[in-house]
């Protein structure tokens, strides 16, 4: 079915609508931190988007008063590990309540806090920043990069996924 024409009877857009809808976009994980001040801060994300390849841009939105918006944006400087199928725990962890200090899932790399056996890394410096809504949208100039030959963990439906082959037709 496809979606219902506008009326006078259409139900708001509101934020839990939204959610329901976004629920059904399949994303990959990534967990983006930063160091301020000598204290690491990390937060797991799929709003990761690429937005340029020349110059190389991409963005994270965070939410405005979250620890690590605020770190990144005073630290100028950030990290992101793109998290591989194993790596679920790392999401719930820095989806948690629990600071990021000392935590053994890290590795420093360029004097940034980076998620060991990451799919892939970025070390980005901040560009720009945006607040929109109620949420802080990040550019960072990609200036560093790695990428290992994993799969992928993925994000669907409020759930965790592991990347299937689809079935041949
Ligand atoms: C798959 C997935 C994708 C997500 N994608 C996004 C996304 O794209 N954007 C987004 O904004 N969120 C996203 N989230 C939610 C995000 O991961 C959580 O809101 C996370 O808690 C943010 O980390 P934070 O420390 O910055 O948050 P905060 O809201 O600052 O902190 C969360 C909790 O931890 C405590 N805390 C954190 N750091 C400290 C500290 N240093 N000292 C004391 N207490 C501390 C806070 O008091 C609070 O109780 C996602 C979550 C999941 C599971």
């Amino acid at each position: 079915m496809g979606m219902p024409p506008a009326g006078p009877r259409s139900a708001p857009v509101d934020s839990a609508l939204l959610r329901e809808v976004m629920r059904r976009f399949a994303t990959g994980v990534a967990i983006v931190a930063t160091l301020d001040r000598g204290t690491p801060y990390a937060a797991s994300v799929n709003s990761l988007t690429s937005v340029s390849l020349e110059p190389p841009l991409i963005l994270v939105c965070l939410k405005i008063g979250s620890h690590t918006c605020a770190a990144i944006q005073r630290a100028g400087r950030f990290s992101v590990s793109v998290l591989a199928e194993q790596h679920e725990e790392h999401s719930r962890r820095f989806a948690g309540s629990q600071p990021a200090v000392d935590d053994p899932a890290f590795e420093p790399v360029d004097g940034l806090p980076v998620i060991r056996d990451a799919l892939a890394g970025m070390i980005c410096e901040v560009e720009s920043t945006q607040r929109k809504g109620d949420h802080v949208i990040v550019i960072g100039q990609v200036v560093r990069t790695h990428h290992e030959h994993d799969t992928p963990l993925l994000f669907f439906n409020s759930g965790y996924h592991r990347l299937a082959p689809a079935e041949p037709a």
